[in-house]
């Protein structure tokens, strides 16, 4: 016999889409400090407590959310950062498909309090599993606080794969090195469970970054890198042949301001490393490239994480070329001498 077709209520399509974008507290606050990014603001405040399982507490200073506005946020495919498909080819936000507040909020208990300056008063709402319970005026400055407790309140079997609070803080306090990096215009300032963990100054320069999350002995060893290429423009940091690791983990790379995971640059640079420092050794890098955004689809996957490049191999190339030159400039201090 065949079974009735049924057509999935807002709350379902939303649980489920969370799937994707809503894995771990740490892709929570992802989404949610990418939006504190987006809406301009300049001092972002993280609390977490027990890895973010408990609850994940951001505040930012930026534009806020119109009152009118505030319902919309929730809903799917809602946004404010694009209108049509052709937008996706001039992006500079980080978000554009509207849909991890919808999500997050179907997956936990969520409260917002928010304001705007072109508003005397703001807004607080709180929902429960997507479901709003409360929405009053609050007097509060302007700016966005969202308060995520008890994530995968109501979807058990999610909340079973959680790994422990040392492994859950491990993966957010990696984030958020990540996007303080990307962002030193930006003050981030990191608390867990009531310890002050980061504190970045906000002052523009990436070193200040650095050097607030790695410490003296790794930016005493960093070459700044200022390239322009045909195809991209390469700027940051790299390690000189003093050091390196065993591990990919100090490979910091962003496209267009955006931290991606991206084999092939991620070649390029250990290719240009090769026979300077020792096989099976990763040098540090705190790289931004930027590359014409018609260039690059960031819409390959929902955590946007990935991305497709026009003219890989042409990149490959010049990226590789640009950190060599620079490293054999500069690195060489006649450790590892034999070069080709
Ligand atoms: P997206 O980021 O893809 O637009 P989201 O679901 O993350 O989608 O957010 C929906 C909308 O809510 C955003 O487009 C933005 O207008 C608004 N918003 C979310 N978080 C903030 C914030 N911290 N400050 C200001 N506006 C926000
Ligand atoms: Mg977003």
């Amino acid at each position: 016999m065949s079974k009735k077709i049924n057509i999935l209520d807002d709350i379902t399509i939303n649980k489920i889409a969370a799937g994707e974008v809503v894995e771990r507290p740490s892709s929570v606050t992802k989404e949610l400090i990418e939006n504190s990014i987006d809406a301009n603001s300049t001092q972002i405040v993280i609390d977490i407590t027990d890895g973010g399982k408990k609850q994940i507490r951001i505040t930012d200073n930026g534009s806020g959310i119109l009152s009118s506005e505030v319902d919309k946020s929730f809903l799917r495919h809602a946004t404010s950062k694009i209108k049509k498909i052709d937008d996706l080819y001039d992006l500079y936000s980080l978000g554009f498909r509207g849909e991890a507040l919808a999500s997050i909020a179907s997956v936990s208990r969520l409260e917002m309090i928010t304001k705007t300056k072109e508003e005397p008063i703001g807004t607080k709402v709180i929902l429960e599993g997507g479901k709003e319970i409360l929405k009053e005026p609050v007097g509060t400055k302007n700016g966005t606080t969202i308060i995520i407790k008890d994530l995968f309140f109501n979807t058990p079997a999610r909340q079973k794969f959680l790994k422990s609070t040392h492994a859950e803080t491990i993966n957010i306090s990696d984030l958020i090195n990540k996007l303080a990096i990307g962002n030193t215009d930006i003050q981030f300032k990191y608390i867990n469970n009531g310890k002050l963990m980061l504190n970045t100054p906000g002052d523009g320069k990436l070193i200040s970054v650095i050097r607030s999350i790695y410490g003296k002995e790794i930016v005493e060893n960093l070459i700044k890198i200022n390239e322009k290429g045909e195809y991209c423009s390469i700027s940051g940091y790299i390690g000189n042949n003093n050091i390196y690791r065993s591990n990919k983990n100090l490979q910091h790379i962003y496209i267009n301001n955006r931290f991606v995971k991206s084999k092939i640059i991620l070649d390029a640079i250990n290719e240009s490393y090769k026979s300077i420092i020792p096989i099976n050794k990763h040098g540090i890098c705190f790289l931004n490239i930027d590359i014409n955004p018609s260039k690059i689809d960031v819409n390959i996957h929902p955590t946007k994480m990935e991305i497709k490049f026009e003219n890989d191999k042409d990149l490959y190339i010049e990226i590789r070329d640009l950190l060599k030159r620079k490293l054999l400039n500069t690195a060489l201090i006649g450790k590892y001498e034999s070069y080709d």
